[in-house]
């Protein structure tokens, strides 16, 4: 299928409309744009810190508040480059770039990833999946499960009621907006677990998807996303 379409359409560039040899890569000038993410990091929530602070540092945020995943890691900053790959992803429905994005998203979750049972995607409403017919976050959980290996389980958790849309919302309005709403399917006793999701924006939806796994009775959630949020002017847009 791949073969056909590229015939049709020849395969461009993930972050230009170049035209490139294969699909799902970037073009060399644009390698150096990408923001990955990695140490200094706070060790629960993977917010970049500014220097070299120790593997056990914690930012202001998870200082406060702990969050109810272990850890969570992004291997992105949601920046204009990364914005476009997300925005491509789940509203064009573009999967050309899923199995570079799946080797970003194991490297930035390498130690979580080793020690997860399963991967498990953030949940989509099924009125929202039946309007845009796919789920970012499932693909995204696939295509690491076909990097790594590990199983993968789609049904794992569900979203049981509809909620507002996220955007625009603050950190605790947007925690208030997902509580509750997910929950998991069957029991999860003893099990290592790590949720996928496309963007780390404030964290809430990763928080109710570990507190669903924790009740299910998950020994320990962690979480990876394609890019996160670091700076509070970015969850606005
Ligand atoms: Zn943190």
């Amino acid at each position: 299928m791949s073969a056909v379409s590229d015939l049709i359409w020849p395969p461009r560039s993930l972050l230009s409309d170049k035209l490139v040899d294969r699909p799902g890569v970037i073009e060399p000038e644009l390698w150096g744009a990408l923001h990955f993410l990695g140490a200094p990091q706070c060790c629960r929530c993977g917010f970049p810190l500014p220097e070299e602070v120790g593997e056990t540092a914690v930012c202001g945020a998870c200082a406060g508040r702990e969050p109810a995943y272990d850890t969570a890691r992004a291997a992105l900053a949601y920046d204009d480059h990364a914005r476009r790959l997300v925005l491509d992803l789940k509203r064009g429905g573009r999967r050309d770039g899923l199995p570079v994005f799946a080797r970003w998203m194991a490297a930035a979750s390498s130690d979580a990833l080793q020690r997860a049972d399963f991967i498990a995607p953030a949940p989509m409403h099924w009125t929202r999946l039946a309007m845009r017919s796919f789920n970012q976050a499932a693909w995204l959980a696939e295509a690491l499960s076909h990097a790594s290996g590990k199983p993968w389980k789609p049904g794992a958790l569900t979203r049981a009621k509809r909620r507002k849309s996220q955007a625009g919302l603050s950190a605790s309005e947007r925690r208030r907006n997902v509580a509750g709403a997910i929950k998991a399917s069957w029991r999860f006793q003893g099990k290592t677990i790590l949720v996928v999701d496309d963007v780390f924006t404030t964290g809430a939806t990763l928080e109710a998807c570990a507190r669903a796994f924790r009740r299910a009775g998950a020994a320990e959630v962690h979480a990876v996303t394609l890019a996160r949020v670091v700076r509070p002017m970015d969850i606005l847009v």
